[in-house]
């Protein structure tokens, strides 16, 4: 039997792609200039290999005006342009990309800047006005034709007259109703704020005429109302620029402009990978803790740009947890979009970045805390403790990314230390890694429990923070040291001799002991002579795994 072709019913199709591919009407402008951005582009590939064609810089731009009164929004540019048949095939038939062909045609080896693939953009246009008008001058054509349409019923093409090589695209914005407004649309500054939002770094100038009010000079009372040409766009991302020709200034400006933070950045990475994932990123470490970061309101994740032209605002899948911290964003030519362009595909691609960006922003605090202590204290005093969750939250190899991280405060000098400092300065016969938990430094250095192992020279590691003994129970050792509470039951620092006079106590007071037990039912397990009290009368200890600290956080959390 002979195959059949699928058939569409084109109107439904058109509707359903109109209304519902993308989450947001403010996306038709991102399109529409993405396109335009192409239509240039196309004429600086072909200058490239045909002589015949110059290209100057400043001829192209794409242009931007809004008609409040007429209700009109017009989006021109100098592009290649589209001759009747272009007009025929790329607007008239739905999921074709005139783009897409061109970019197969001439793979070049440097990467096409080339944004449409899918060929459905352009329909957005419909979401916010229910009249389109194209007007068009190919490159390689002398006339001009009309393309027009109000949406599903169908398209007209007709001769034209117009001069220039370019587009013109005519939108009619909607009418507003009871449940949606489109007057936005021919709204300047709003207008202003979207491009600047998805098209910023779109590497023509975009245009616009801006009418600027100020008070008159001799009287205050009336304004002045004058218009200009403005270029919107900033053009060229920083990220596409040379580390070398920008300061921390650059990318402090550019971190406040973003509004990752109202803070300073506390550090920048600048990456710019050709691996086997090409991409780049800018990544800040904020300077202090967002005020709602260790609550559930807060969201993480990076911008995501896919060729300079906004994807996602916060792409989670590009950080772990457990550095959700960073700021910044990333920007890549070969992810696998969704067709709204507004989501990924989950490929391998993104994972192959997320992994690259996390080893990187490891390594940035690895080198910090070696050279710069005293910044990745400030950054430690904000964070460290999300960090410590990270180890506590441990999936796989979480814990080891990240135990060289992390920072206590030691009985040296009341100083923070890493593990690996600490670990370093053990004398040769101390066993363990000692720990001691309280509410506060002060409280804990006026633990009883402390004492025998402060007075062998013993460093201890004060915990303050509910979540360390969580942490250091996933990590158990460090380099192959036992963790150990100083009230533990065993310090393994008693000496046989204690050991002995203890047992002995034990005997000569047993009558006490026990009647101490009896008096203290149900609150104590056991009552003992200790080894190793000092000046301290009395101390509990804990035995087995959990800590007298630990019983209390997990008594006092809810069920
Ligand atoms: P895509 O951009 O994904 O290809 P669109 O629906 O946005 O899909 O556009 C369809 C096609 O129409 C484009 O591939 C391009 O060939 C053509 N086109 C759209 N806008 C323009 C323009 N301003 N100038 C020249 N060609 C355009
Ligand atoms: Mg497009």
């Amino acid at each position: 039997m002979a195959k059949k072709q699928f058939k569409a019913e084109s109107k439904r199709l058109l509707e359903m792609m109109i209304n519902s591919i993308y989450t947001q009407k403010e996306i038709f402008l991102r399109e529409l200039i993405s396109n335009s951005s192409d239509a240039i582009d196309k004429i600086y590939y072909r200058a490239l290999t045909d002589d015949a064609i110059q290209f100057n810089k400043e001829d192209y731009y794409i242009k931007i005006e809004a008609d409040k009164d007429n209700r009109i929004l017009k989006i021109t540019d100098t592009g290649i342009g589209m001759n009747k048949e272009e007009l025929e095939n790329n607007l008239g038939v739905i999921a074709q990309s005139g783009s897409f062909a061109f970019k197969k045609e001439t793979e070049q080896k440097d990467g096409h800047n080339i944004i449409g693939q899918f060929g459905v953009g352009f329909y957005s246009a419909f979401m916010v006005a229910d009249e389109v008008t194209v007007v068009s001058k190919a490159l390689d054509s002398d006339e001009a034709y009309t393309w027009h349409s109000k949406g599903a019923d169908g398209y007209s093409i007709k001769p034209a007259e117009r001069e220039a090589v370019g587009t013109e695209i005519t939108l009619k914005i909607k009418e507003n109703t009871e449940d949606e407004q489109y007057d936005e649309f021919l709204d300047e500054y709003r207008l202003k704020t979207v491009i600047k939002k998805y098209s910023d770094f779109i590497r023509y100038p975009i245009k616009m005429d801006v009418t600027t009010r100020a008070p008159k000079e001799d009287n205050e009372e009336e304004f002045d109302e004058f218009t200009e040409e403005q270029t919107v766009n900033s053009m060229v991302p920083i990220w596409r620029k040379n580390k070398s020709e920008l300061t921390d200034e650059d990318y402090a400006a550019f971190y406040a402009e973003k509004r990752y933070g109202f803070d300073k950045p506390l550090k920048h990475i600048h990456i710019s990978a050709d691996g086997a994932a090409v991409y780049q990123a800018i990544l800040f470490i904020p300077e202090s803790t967002p005020f709602d970061y260790y609550t559930k309101e807060y969201e993480k994740g990076l911008e995501l740009y896919s060729n300079g032209v906004l994807i996602m605002n916060k792409c989670a899948d590009l950080l772990p947890d457990y550095f959700s911290f960073v700021k910044g964003m990333v920007d890549s030519e070969d992810l696998s979009l969704n067709i709204s362009r507004e989501m990924l595909q989950h490929d391998r691609q993104l994972k192959l970045i997320a992994k690259n960006i996390k080893n990187k922003i490891k390594s940035q605090l690895v080198s910090m805390l070696k050279d710069e202590r005293e910044q990745y204290e400030k950054f430690y005093e904000s964070f460290g403790r999300q960090l410590k969750f990270g180890v506590y939250n441990d999936y796989g190899m979480q814990k080891e990314e990240l135990q060289d991280l992390l920072l206590f405060t030691s009985s040296n000098e009341k100083k923070l230390v890493s593990l690996d400092e600490y670990v370093s300065n053990m004398p040769e016969e101390q066993k363990y890694i000692y720990y001691a938990v309280g509410e506060s430094v002060d409280r804990i250095e006026k633990m009883p429990q402390t004492e025998l192992v402060r007075d062998k020279g013993f460093e201890i590691l004060y915990f303050t923070d509910d979540v360390d003994e969580f942490a250091i129970k996933m990590l158990m050792k460090y380099k192959e040291k036992e963790f150990k509470s100083v009230s533990s039951g065993d310090l393994g620092i008693e000496a046989d001799e204690q050991d002995q006079q203890a047992e002995e106590k034990g005997k000569e007071h047993k009558e006490l002991f026990e009647a101490m037990k009896e008096i203290l039912e149900g609150k104590v397990k056991d009552v003992k002579a200790s080894k190793r009290l000092k000046s301290h009368p009395v101390c509990l200890t804990a035995e087995g795994d959990v800590s007298i600290e630990m019983e209390k956080i997990l008594n006092a959390m809810p069920n």
